[in-house]
């Protein structure tokens, strides 16, 4: 049905829809008030006080750009038995992981990078069919964890992975098959997946958690750090010199904690998890004052599905964000660091994907927990 609505052969106008706005945030950090997003098809076409007749009432509420995780595992969940599931191709993984992309398309995120499975492929191009409610997906499909390959190995690995339909790479910048193998990636390794990633106009996301990990993958030229936990302030500056987009995430950590049973985590997990939380925080902050290029990612896995907005609170309340600072991180810049430039401002000829909060998240960041209303590409998906 959905595929009639989208036709692209169909001489009929697309449909326009009003929406009414007292307060929105464009996602560069600009305000709109008392006006109306004229939207058409998948985009909106205009922003116009005097558009009528209104479709639909967002006044009271706060309007933002449909949110953006740069970092989620849509694959992982407990299973019916209550165990953890990191995704295989069965029928009842896929279910689970369409289930993973609808419950975070209704907490108000339109767009998602998966690092990620190869089931989260088939879920991006059953989403794309319009055969499933679920938020633009980008995958990576699998992981690079080799620091024994050669340079020229990896690179054929990155166009394996381009070939299989991957829309970026992710690499593990330290690993190995066990503790007595682990070692660090040397330069020109990383510098071999991230460059044909490159060569390929596909990004490339680094795990690095320590300081030499993260330095090692901003000099190599990868597009992302994730986590980056224990970068000092001469790599952070080094990231906001080369542009590097920094990922860190707040609520990993968190969600392991609250279900730390299910995870099946040691008392000793647990304490360096606690002990990580001030460790993230403060990085971000330090990050922030350096002006690096910080996106929304929440890394979210099993337990973690639809509760990603948790990320903006834990921001505001443990790193001391700014509100306004966390939107613009979650929009348009994490459109940015994703390359997809139609999404994450609320601005003529951009995608209509859309989110409304009861309450304003800059003056009550708690706001992000109660999403009223989610259009992705002119598609309403949840309006109260
Ligand atoms: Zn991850």
């Amino acid at each position: 049905m959905l595929a009639l609505w989208c036709s692209a052969s169909s001489a009929a106008q697309p449909r326009r829809i009003v929406i009414a706005v007292s307060r929105a945030l464009d996602g560069r950090g600009g305000v709109l008030t008392d006006t109306r997003l004229v939207v058409e098809g998948a985009t909106i076409a205009g922003i116009d006080p005097a558009a009528a007749p209104i479709d639909y009432d967002l006044r009271g509420l706060t309007v933002m750009p449909g949110w953006i995780d740069t970092h989620v595992h849509l694959s992982w969940h407990f299973d019916a038995r209550g165990r953890l599931s990191t995704g295989g191709d069965a029928p009842e993984e896929v279910r689970a992981t369409a289930e993973n992309a609808r419950l975070t398309l209704l907490a108000g995120f339109t767009t998602v990078q998966s690092l990620g499975a190869p089931v989260d492929r088939t879920v991006r191009d059953a989403v794309n069919r319009g055969e499933l409610d679920g938020p633009r997906i980008l995958t990576s499909q699998t992981q690079i964890n080799d620091p024994s390959a050669s340079a020229d190995a990896l690179r054929a690995l990155v166009r394996q992975i381009h070939a299989r339909g991957a829309d970026l790479i992710k690499v593990f910048t330290a690993g190995g098959s066990d503790a007595e193998n682990y070692r660090l990636m040397s330069h020109s390794q990383l510098q071999a997946v991230c460059g044909e990633a490159r060569v390929l106009g596909m990004r490339s996301a680094a795990h690095a958690l320590s300081d030499g990990e993260a330095r090692v993958a901003v000099e190599a030229g990868c597009t992302s750090i994730e986590h980056g936990t224990l970068a000092s302030d001469r790599t952070l500056d080094l990231m906001a010199g080369r542009g590097a987009y920094f990922d860190p995430n707040l609520l990993m950590p968190h969600n392991y904690l609250d279900n730390a049973q299910r995870f099946g985590l040691s008392d000793k997990a647990v304490a360096n998890l606690e002990r990580s939380i001030a460790t993230t925080a403060g990085v971000l902050r330090r990050a922030r004052e350096r002006h690096v290029k910080i996106v929304f990612g929440t890394d979210a896995v099993a337990g973690a599905h639809g509760r990603n907005a948790e990320e903006f609170v834990y921001r505001v309340r443990e790193a001391r964000e700014k509100p306004m600072d966390v939107v613009v991180s979650a929009t348009s810049l994490a459109a940015e660091s994703l390359g997809v430039w139609t999404t994450g401002t609320l601005a003529v000829n951009y995608d209509a994907d859309i989110v409304a909060t009861d309450g304003n998240p800059l003056e009550d960041i708690t706001a992000a927990r109660r999403v009223v209303f989610v259009m992705k590409r002119g598609r309403v998906y949840r309006s109260r």
